[in-house]
């Protein structure tokens, strides 16, 4: 007899069908719209502050909205080296540091949920890949040999980052900060998406064609916040947890997952690339199959995830606010001073 004629047929699992749909991709669509809205409510804000001052007080006033911040990682890891080895609150860019915070909270507790839940530009970059879905009817993979190396750019970017901060003394933080150029670095950002250069608008064009042909590839190979939030993940007590038992080995889950994980071979999924999207959840057929959890039983539903990423955002941020904290106050006459000026003002 020849071993294929002796091994036993595979067991075809009976499939307990799961009562009721899923709501949570759904929920996280509309989290996911509120957070991009409030993102352009402040990008609209602070063009309106900077016209201000660029004007001479020509324009209508707008006051400085603390959260765009939030687009100043750099500044905020600078300023929670220096919170963390002098205790002093920075009085510079402070909303940045508080929102980083949160970030970081969220994606520990929620498994990176940051990414998925929150952030506008892994928003758009899902709404790109799944245009280019509907056009070339599939998203594109590169090859394996490709996609292990190019994974690891968005950690060796994080390290470098990281490695500029962690090498700057607290006194040479604080000059950078207090300086023209780090006073205003929030300008200079706006400006550079403002007055878009031809090399700057060919990389922009280019990210923005692979992102409509490959999953999530801003997330997935270059993007250094990510990263450091996907690292925060490695520590949540949350995890996607699969029963062999309940599953029937459909695939779905694994076919459904936006950061190509294999979920349908795992028993608890601890990747760092793992969004805690949902996604897998949503699309399982079988009764109790697969679920984030906490620990190897307590599910945790989408609305909770949801609920507690609101916690933490608006608890931390609202903290800020009321401590005092939020705001950098700064006299309007040194902005009708530098942001006229900003072009002067180089990366020292
Ligand atoms: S494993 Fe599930 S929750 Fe994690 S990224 Fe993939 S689809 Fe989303
Ligand atoms: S979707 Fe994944 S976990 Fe659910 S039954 Fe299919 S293979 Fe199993």
């Amino acid at each position: 007899m020849s071993p294929a004629a002796a091994a036993p047929p595979p067991v075809r699992k009976k499939l307990v069908r799961r009562v009721g749909s899923d709501r949570s991709p759904l929920l996280r669509r509309v989290v996911q719209a509120a957070f991009f809205a409030l993102n352009l409510w402040v990008g609209v804000q602070f063009y309106l502050f900077v016209r201000f001052y660029e004007t001479g007080g020509h324009s209508a006033w707008a006051s400085r909205p603390p959260g765009v911040e939030g687009w100043l990682p750099i500044a905020s890891l600078m300023n929670l080296k220096v919170f963390l080895l002098t205790g002093r609150m920075p009085t510079l860019h402070p909303a940045g540091m508080f929102l980083l915070a949160a970030f970081l909270a969220i994606s520990w507790l929620l498994r990176k949920s940051f990414c998925s839940w929150l952030c506008p530009v892994g928003t758009f970059s899902e709404f790109l890949w799944r245009v280019g879905r509907q056009t070339f009817g599939r998203n594109f993979r590169l090859p394996k040999w490709l996609d292990i190396p190019l994974r690891g750019l968005k950690y060796l970017l994080l390290g470098l980052f990281l490695y500029a901060v962690a090498s700057m003394s607290v006194p040479a933080i604080r000059a950078f900060l207090e300086g023209p150029y780090g006073v205003i670095d929030d300008v200079k950002m706006l400006n550079f998406f403002r007055f878009l250069s031809v090399g700057g608008a060919v990389v922009l064009g280019l990210l923005v064609l692979a992102s409509v042909l490959l999953q999530n590839f801003w997330c997935r190979y270059l993007c250094p916040y990510g990263a450091l939030m996907g690292l925060a993940a490695l520590a949540s007590p949350l995890r996607i947890r699969r029963e062999p038992e309940r599953c029937i080995d459909c695939a779905k889950c694994a076919k459904a997952c936006p950061s190509l994980l294999p979920v349908d071979r795992l028993i608890a999924v601890h990747s760092a690339e793992c969004t805690g999207c949902l996604e897998c959840v949503a699309v399982c057929p079988a009764e109790g199959a697969l679920r984030m959890a906490v620990g190897r039983k307590r599910a945790v539903p989408g609305w909770a995830i949801a609920a507690a990423a609101g916690v933490l955002f608006l608890g931390i941020c609202g903290y800020a606010r009321w401590a005092g904290y939020w705001h950098t106050d700064l006299p309007g006459r040194v902005y009708f001073e530098l942001i006229p000026r900003a072009n002067e003002f180089t990366h020292p």
